[in-house]
């Protein structure tokens, strides 16, 4: 089954979201990630003649799933993918670790990842060449911990960290300019970074999306995919003011000094 065939679109939502919707050309059934708002989906389905097939879902924040109830009314066969102990009322295809989601109509198949952190039960959705990670990781940073631990978001954003360096990164909001600001307090000196930052604003000032982005990217330029790194280290460790062996101490530092004092 080819994977390479496949239009992506970004609908955007409420400030920042991204609702990914995922179309193989000469298909009418389409696929959305996360639709946290009907509005944007609906009028982007109805204005070229598409048919909801399924929803998938990485985490249940009402900006991910506020839009699911307006969209079944409209399509009620439409399938909802989520975590099996997301309780999410919609859901029709429970899935976790190692599930295979299968969308007969665009010819999709994907594997499912649980990525706890943002939350407990965050999961990601994965094919060869693309992932949909929601909230987990973010074009140069990452997701927040609220219902999961730092612990599970270091693991699974290592675990994400694994991923061939070309695959795309389809996370779930533009949130990029504002994170590189904080990968500078870290890596000032990083030159990929600067070169990101220099794409990034070319991109906004333009009005496009700065995603998706790549594995490979992430692991040259943002700080929460490089805790191994000795410049990362070493400004987590300046930060704290004592030594952070192993990388989980590392994340948590790095994030709990953005929540602290730039976010
Ligand atoms: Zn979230």
């Amino acid at each position: 089954m080819t994977q390479t065939l496949l239009n992506i679109v970004p609908l955007r939502a409420f400030a920042d979201n991204y609702i990914w919707c995922l179309e193989r050309p000469g298909c009418s059934r389409v696929v959305v990630v996360d639709p946290g708002d009907a509005a944007p989906v609906l009028q982007h389905l109805h204005s070229a003649d598409l048919e909801l097939e399924g929803i998938l879902v990485t985490h249940c924040h009402q900006d991910h799933i506020g839009g699911i109830p307006r969209l079944l009314q409209q399509f009620p066969n439409a399938d909802v993918y989520a975590a099996e102990q997301s309780r999410l009322p919609y859901l029709t295809q429970a899935v976790g670790e190692g599930s295979v989601v299968e969308l007969a109509g665009p010819q999709l198949v994907f594997k499912v990842w649980e990525v706890p952190g943002h939350t407990a039960h965050h999961i990601a959705f994965l094919d060869e060449v693309r992932l949909f990670c929601g909230d987990t990781l973010f074009a140069n940073g990452c997701g927040r911990v609220f219902t999961g631990t730092f612990e599970q978001l270091a693991d699974s954003l290592r675990r994400l960290g694994s991923l061939p360096e070309e695959t795309q990164v389809y996370c779930a909001h533009e949130y990029t300019l504002d994170n590189i600001g904080f990968a500078k307090w870290v890596e000032p000196d990083n030159a990929a970074l600067l070169q990101r930052e220099q794409v990034a604003l070319e991109r906004v000032a333009h009005g496009k999306p700065t995603v998706p982005s790549t594995i490979g990217l992430e692991l040259q330029t943002n700080p929460f995919m490089r805790l191994d790194q000795p410049a990362v280290v070493a400004a987590a460790e300046q930060h704290a003011g004592h030594a952070l062996p192993g990388y989980r101490k590392v994340f948590r530092e790095l994030r709990e000094w953005k929540d602290r004092e730039y976010d």
